[in-house]
């Protein structure tokens, strides 16, 4: 298997090591001053045992959009989960690895013509509608599509509502659409649903998969043989958040309303799988402390606001995009600091850059590090290096179970691992205009060191600014 990112090589910890030491060692190394990822495979690899016991049943299909990294896609490959793309490139991506078109499903129910010709001819044949004119383009250029009908059933609590843009109403339209499929000769083969991701109400699941039975019985009387059944993403993914309301509730409704064992009922988790894998780590380069007069008294209160180097337009795009929450947690508080409120802004010269409002926080220099848990779904994906501020690079970790589990499974290998002890085995990257680069060792970073020559073995896997 080619090697495309060498930064993604993932590195294998010894015993007395884990993602948080790592990201601590980077910070020390003194050199490093760019905001950068800590990804831990083994919360992937844990995420999927989570699942698969849980709901054992359910075949998760990884939705590529919530992070298409590789190592994400390649290691989820390895696991043998199927996959949900919603565009050509994204299935090109999974077919890359080497996955079988037969574990993809192609969960756009509003496709581009060129798209729908392209899993025609990569043999990605299942894929989802919820509309006319999506029937009658299959039917012109692919009528030997396997098609799944997505209904609409929003839960009343969700991070990002969906419903508004898919999904068919399951007893005023499913039932026309269905008839037109089977007029044209269309062949439907299940249902699919998506309840809104980031899920607060989890018996949404029951009414959903009970609306699904009513369109299966109704597709039979059409002489339809349904045998799919698709319950879509929604599943929580942060740390201390869990799956088990939602897994109870859907193997209850399975039972109840799906007993037949012949009907393969898949799922298509996206932020359950990467949220809590990445952490990202920003450095403090800007403060300014401002007085602010208190709501209630009208006291002017010393407000501080610290400038980071990763903000809304980068990974913190999650904020408008995802409507997600997050807290900055200081990598270390300084000796006798007092609490302030504080707010933490972004990088860039707009207004809307702001990261975090109004949170306690220790008093802190320029140059401390802030650390924010829970940023592996819809944050890189998105992330633009707007103002010339670049999207932080990611350290792909696992500990040694983990490697020794994963590097024998397709499409991984022995060669996606870096071994050994880490302070010996990693190396500064320089970030040139041209990518990242490995540098022949040992170098001099004039800039952030003071011209001393590092040596190879207290290098760590940092990251300095383009000498030039
Ligand atoms: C985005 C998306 C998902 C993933 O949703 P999560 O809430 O991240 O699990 C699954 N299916 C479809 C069709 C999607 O658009």
């Amino acid at each position: 298997m080619k090697i495309t990112k060498l930064d993604e090589r993932v590195h294998v910890l010894d015993s007395n090591t884990d993602a948080l030491s790592i990201l601590q060692d980077i910070v020390e190394s003194g050199v490093q001053e760019e905001a950068f990822y800590i990804c831990d495979v083994g919360d992937i690899v844990r995420k999927h045992k989570i699942f698969k016991a849980a709901m054992p049943r359910v075949e998760p299909h990884y939705a590529v959009k919530c992070n298409d990294s590789h190592t994400v896609l390649e290691t989820l490959a390895a696991l043998g989960t199927g996959f949900d793309c919603a565009s050509k490139t994204e299935i090109n991506k999974v077919l890359t690895l080497g996955v079988n078109p037969s574990r993809i499903i192609f969960a756009n129910p509003a496709k581009p013509m060129s798209h729908i010709r392209h899993a025609a001819a990569t043999g990605v044949r299942l894929m989802t509608f919820d509309n006319e004119s999506e029937l009658f383009k299959i039917k012109d250029i692919f009528p030997d599509a396997k098609m799944v009908i997505r209904i609409r059933c929003d839960a009343t609590i969700a991070q990002c509502q969906l419903g508004m843009k898919f999904g068919c109403d399951p007893v005023s339209e499913a039932p026309q659409l269905l008839d037109l499929a089977r007029s044209l000769g269309i062949d439907v083969v299940g249902v699919s649903f998506h309840v809104g991701s980031g899920c607060g109400e989890p018996a949404v699941f029951r009414r959903a998969i009970a609306a699904s039975r009513d369109i299966f019985d109704y597709a039979e009387t059409l002489g339809f043989n349904f045998n799919l059944l698709d319950l879509g993403g929604g599943y929580p993914g942060g740390t201390g958040s869990s799956i088990d309301k939602i897994a109870d509730i859907i193997n209850r409704a399975l039972e109840d309303y799906f007993p037949d064992p012949a009907v393969n009922v898949i799922a298509e988790p996206g932020r359950f799988y990467v949220a809590s894998a990445y952490t990202l780590a920003c450095n403090i380069h800007s403060i300014r402390t401002v007085n602010v007069s208190d709501p209630v008294t009208g006291n002017p209160n010393k407000h501080i606001m610290y400038y980071i180097n990763d903000g809304v337009y980068g990974s913190f795009n999650c904020l408008l995009y995802d409507h997600q929450h997050v807290v900055p947690i200081p990598l270390k508080i300084n000796a006798g600091a007092k609490y302030y409120r504080s707010s933490v802004w972004g990088p860039t010269c707009d207004g809307l850059d702001q990261v975090v409002e109004n949170h306690m926080l220790p008093e802190m220099k320029i140059g401390d590090w802030l650390i924010f848990e829970d940023m592996g779904a819809y944050t890189l994906p998105v992330a633009s290096p707007f103002n010339g501020f670049p999207i932080p690079k990611v350290h792909v970790v696992a500990d040694q179970n983990i490697w020794m589990l994963l590097k024998d499974m397709f499409p991984l290998s022995e060669n996606h691992f870096v071994i050994g002890n880490t302070k010996a085995n990693l190396r500064v990257g320089l970030d040139t205009p041209d990518g990242w680069t490995m540098p022949s060792l040992p170098i001099t970073i004039p800039i952030c060191n003071g011209g001393k020559i590092i040596e190879e073995h207290i290098l760590d896997y940092v990251q300095i600014g383009s000498l030039n």
